[in-house]
């Protein structure tokens, strides 16, 4: 989604668009998929040189359930806010440097290109760990089973709150 530099006023204008949104976090080794575009919703204005932002996002996500592997849907939502200054001098290297420190972002050239931002918000919506249901019951860490759907003989059911850490996949890398 891009949107004219020349259609931002210092009055905000409200639009609605769909972005299709590919994410695959490596960090977590969980690919995320959108089957459909994200919905966005974003009001914006000027206020001198600086473009200000603000709305909200929802789409339906799909991802394996970190503890039963099965692929599951969510929705992911958020409400976002954000400022853009103009580009400072490609040239003046430092002051490029000082600015990135400072959490500034940048436009140039006659539209400001949404997409970069849509990605970058989705990303922070989703969760660290996604899961099927809040009571899933993952896999046996014994034998395999898939313990929603079947139950099997080698633990005993245990302190239901001690669940987490049988279904705990610590990362030792
Ligand atoms: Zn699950
Ligand atoms: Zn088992």
């Amino acid at each position: 989604m891009k949107i004219p530099l020349s259609r931002i006023d210092t009055i905000p204008r409200e639009t609605r668009f769909a972005e299709t949104v590919d994410i695959v976090r490596e960090e977590a080794s969980v690919a995320v998929r959108f089957p459909s575009p994200v919905q966005v919703d974003v009001t914006y204005y000027r206020s001198g040189r600086e473009i200000f932002f603000h709305g909200r996002l929802k789409g339906e996500a799909e991802a394996e359930c970190s503890r039963c592997l099965e692929d599951c849907g969510f929705v992911v939502e958020k409400s976002f806010d954000f400022v853009l200054t103009p580009d400072p001098l490609p040239t003046n290297k430092n002051m490029e440097l000082t600015a990135d420190e400072m959490g500034l972002s940048f436009y140039t050239g006659e539209d400001i290109d949404l997409s970069p931002f849509v990605r970058e918000q989705t990303l922070l919506a989703l969760p660290l760990r996604p899961l099927c249901s809040e009571n899933c019951r993952g896999l046996c860490p014994d034998c395999g089973a898939e313990l929603n759907r079947t139950t099997c003989g080698c633990t005993s059911p245990g302190d239901p709150r001690m669940a987490v850490f049988r279904n705990l996949r610590l990362d030792r890398s």
